[in-house]
């Protein structure tokens, strides 16, 4: 029957079956109403019941069904009438919805769930309105979407201030959890905004977590959507806390990380994170290497006997003049086809300052915190010019994975890189 019916047939079929469903499990409460108005199952014993007899509800669905019989049938005895919940209360709404075949039993009970959490913010005569909206809300567009409107209805049913009082309750409430670090794993958070902080955070990274496929080198942006929003969050917490700045030497932001000299010098062992709740964390020596390039970091360094050393955090950052060298000379991200602008860009030692790479600006390009991942990453080496080249850059990338290793260490980086007048002369190893 169902290989011989058109496409428009079906679509009807399911329709018409989907009709009986609805009706099939109104009157599936409605039984169950009955059966605790009667009398013959009670209390704790109607959620068994209901499973017994309706064994599809053991999947799922049988706890709102006897919720809802329960309460209907104790409105019941109570009312003038003995029918049922008064009518225009929420549970009378809800219950003419569900014994209509409009909503599920499971659904009804958000609705009045949502429904007692507003009332006491609602002027008492609209409670019946905002339940019927919630009715439709929920019928319409699905639980999430209700809950998502509960400030529009309570900017236009609530007690005065209400809705303001609901934000200022949430504001008490919104949180950052400490961060949940398991060894060597990622580091979990919790986090619970207001609409407000959520809208700020979202406005901030909105932009910077978009795909960003790069047109010149034909690259993919193949990062998942949340790898994309961490990355774009991390991005504005190191642009808001200043690390660009060497004026923070003993500010908060600044990360303090410890590793022997020799494992940061061969890439091997890891560097662990002192002084902050994140203390312990291990930190490959790869990133370690990338971090360098960074103001917020103080590395620590212990010697052969595992004695302190201080590694000299005044030679590795670029100063003030140099950076502001730099945003001129590269304007932005130095990484083919990258828009970032400078002000997001750090200055990153082209040859690294863990190879002895000197902080100076023919060694210096701009790159994005995303880009400065990846040349490190890709071990990618680029070469400084003098002067630019028919593209107006003086910084060109060696995108072919290893070029750093392959770029000959007695040699300045790139050929024609000479020093610039504001300042010495490299000290190229
Ligand atoms: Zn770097
Ligand atoms: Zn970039």
């Amino acid at each position: 029957m169902l290989a011989g019916a058109s496409g428009a047939e079906l679509g009807e079929l399911l329709a018409e079956l989907d009709a009986v469903a609805s009706s099939a499990s109104a009157a599936r409460v409605s039984v169950a109403v009955e059966a605790v108005r009667r009398g013959e199952v009670a209390g704790s014993g109607v959620h068994g019941w209901v499973r017994e007899h309706a064994p599809s509800l053991r999947q799922g669905g049988a706890g709102p069904v006897s919720r809802v019989a329960i309460e209907v049938a104790t409105a019941g005895s109570r009312s003038d009438d003995g029918k049922g919940p008064a009518e225009g209360s929420p549970l009378g709404i809800v219950w003419d919805a569900v014994r209509e075949g409009r909503v599920e039993a499971g659904t009804g009970c958000l609705v009045l769930r949502e429904s007692a959490r507003l009332a006491p913010l609602l002027r008492p005569e609209t409670v019946p309105t905002v339940t019927s909206a919630l009715v439709d809300l929920v019928t319409a567009w699905g639980p999430t979407l209700m809950r998502r409107l509960r400030p529009r209805l309570l900017a236009d049913h609530g007690h005065h201030g209400a809705l303001d009082d609901l934000q200022q309750r949430l504001a008490g409430a919104a949180r950052l959890s400490m961060p949940h670090v398991e060894s060597a794993d990622l580091t979990e958070y919790q986090l619970w905004m207001t609409p407000e902080q959520a809208a700020t955070l979202e406005a901030a990274i909105g932009p910077l977590s978009a795909p960003q496929p790069n047109d010149e080198t034909g690259e993919a942006d193949l990062r998942p959507a949340g790898q994309r929003r961490v990355e774009a969050l991390t991005q504005v917490c190191a642009v808001a806390s200043g690390t660009e700045s060497l004026e923070d030497a003993g500010s908060p932001a600044t990360l303090h990380v410890t590793i022997p000299l020799s494992d940061m010098q061969a890439s091997t062992g890891a560097g662990e994170i002192l002084g902050s709740v994140a203390t312990g964390t291990l930190l490959a020596p790869e990133t370690l290497r990338r971090l360098a390039c960074d103001a917020a970091v103080v590395l620590h360094g212990l010697g052969a006997a595992g004695e302190p050393l201080t590694l000299g955090r005044l030679e590795r950052l670029f100063t003030r003049p140099q950076r502001r060298h730099l945003w001129l000379r590269d304007r932005g991200c130095t990484y083919p086809g990258c828009s970032a602008p400078a002000a997001w860009a750090r200055a990153h030692h082209v040859r690294h300052w863990s190879d002895g790479g000197p902080t100076d600006v023919s060694n210096a390009a701009l790159l994005c915190q995303r880009h400065h991942t990846t040349v490190h990453r890709r071990r990618l080496r680029a070469q400084v010019r003098r002067r630019p080249d028919e593209h107006g850059r003086y910084v060109v990338w060696d995108l072919t994975d290893g070029s750093y290793d392959r770029a000959s260490d007695t040699a300045p980086p790139g050929g024609d890189a000479v020093p610039t007048p504001e300042t010495a002369a490299p000290a190229v190893a």
